[in-house]
């Protein structure tokens, strides 16, 4: 039976969103709590946008030193030749890549403005599949833009010639939000049942479906006979309305009425997780969690109504679908109401040994803890906010690897 694997694209999709963006060391905290999760792969990143490179290479080392393990790491770029060997030559030990081109009428002409036909658009996207795999990728996804709004004739046609030149998975991308669940279950069911190629399913929440139609577009992969590969952002964060949130929609997969009796995830998702990496994220972005977001609002555990009350104290099943161990909540957190040391871009010695301190993180003389402290200088420089404890647990670790994160070198011509 074909199974449902989770692509978290909160490093491409989330960051390209307009007025949102992560430092370096903060998407490799987010790769680190996606791989605890048991997510399957992160996009985590742009391989052709030269301020990525040191970060993504760093990310690949800290993949071979066992540290991102077994998480894969994959990149995006447009499905063209130039941009795949741009992303070989910037970061050169890439083993997975997803290609992305427009697939719809209305892109493809709205775009390439009558230069490119859509025969055109699936030559441009073999080629560059070609080049992947001649660099040695070890897997390549192709990603339909626009598919939604796109002739299903033609995405059968675009996802076969994707699987004849080695493809391993076709995106479906409702890269506008269109899709209902009824619709999109239908495309990803011809598109899977059609060329046999795994689907990967990109829902966006233009519409408030997001999450509904991922459930609905992997069930379509796996009743067409492939695996869906759902892709997910942590809190939703992506362009516009944002896309399928991670852990509702890890909650929907599990706990939806039936659905996971037929339709199951591949490799666990530790769930217990869900509480952590969400308040990252959005202290990492600056935007607060919705009291009434799935797992992780401040208000899905509360009730205050007598009846509801009533009932939870008799038996939390009443009234919770689920309970708030389940998704990581319950233990109790500090709040610092008094005097307060934290990090921070002009900070000195004597509060970083305090903070550390704090961590039961000790120094082995004042050399070490000068060149930790300077790194979490410039970690606090890239994110202008107090890093937070795992921060500056993975300086103090892996110094080598964040200085590497932290080096930012423009071009010189
Ligand atoms: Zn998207």
């Amino acid at each position: 039976m074909a199974k449902i694997y989770f692509i978290d694209v909160t490093n491409r999709d989330g960051v390209q969103t307009a007025r949102l963006g992560l430092a370096k060391l903060e998407k490799t905290m987010i790769n680190t709590y996606l791989n605890e999760m048991g997510v399957f792969q992160s996009e985590f990143g742009f391989p052709t946008t030269r301020h990525e490179s040191f970060y993504l290479r760093a990310n690949l080392e800290l993949a071979r030193m066992g540290v991102l393990q077994p998480i894969r790491l994959g990149g995006w770029v447009r499905a063209v030749v130039e941009d795949v060997e741009r992303a070989f030559q910037f970061v050169p030990g890439i083993k997975h890549l997803n290609l992305s081109i427009s697939t719809s009428d209305q892109m493809i002409q709205g775009k390439f403005q009558g230069t490119k036909s859509p025969e055109d658009v699936i030559g441009m996207m073999v080629e560059a599949v070609d080049a992947a795999r001649a660099h040695g990728a070890e897997s390549v996804g192709v990603n339909a833009e626009d598919a939604s709004r796109a002739d299903p004739g033609f995405l059968v046609a675009f996802a076969s010639a994707a699987r004849q030149h080695g493809a391993d998975r076709i995106r479906y991308c409702d890269t506008l939000g269109y899709d209902n669940p009824f619709t999109i279950y239908d495309a990803v069911r011809t598109l899977a049942g059609n060329v046999g190629l795994p689907v990967e399913i990109h829902c966006h929440g233009d519409l408030g479906m997001a999450v509904a139609n991922s459930l609905a577009g992997a069930k379509g992969a796996i009743d067409g006979g492939t695996d869906a590969y759902i892709n997910t952002t942590i809190n939703g964060i992506g362009e516009r309305a944002g896309n399928a949130d991670l852990v509702a929609t890890a909650l929907a997969i599990i706990k939806s009425k039936g659905f996971a009796e037929k339709y199951q995830i591949g490799d666990p998702i530790d769930l217990t997780k869900a509480w952590k990496i969400s308040r990252f994220a959005s202290y990492a972005f600056g935007v607060p969690i919705p009291a009434n977001q799935p797992g992780v609002g401040a208000n899905v555990f509360v009730h205050e109504s007598g009846i509801h009350a009533d009932a939870v104290l008799k038996d939390p099943g009443n009234y919770e679908l689920y309970s708030f161990d389940e998704v990581g909540r319950g233990e109790p957190e500090i709040v610092e109401s008094g005097s307060e040391v934290c990090s921070g871009e002009y900070g000195g010695i004597s509060g970083f040994k305090h903070v550390m301190g704090q961590m039961a993180v000790r120094f082995k003389g004042p050399a070490q803890a000068e060149k930790i402290l300077e790194l979490a200088r410039y970690a606090n420089v890239a994110s202008q906010r107090p890093l937070v404890a795992d921060e500056l647990l993975f300086i103090a670790k892996y110094p080598g690897i964040a200085k590497k994160l932290l080096t930012l070198i423009p071009p010189s011509k």
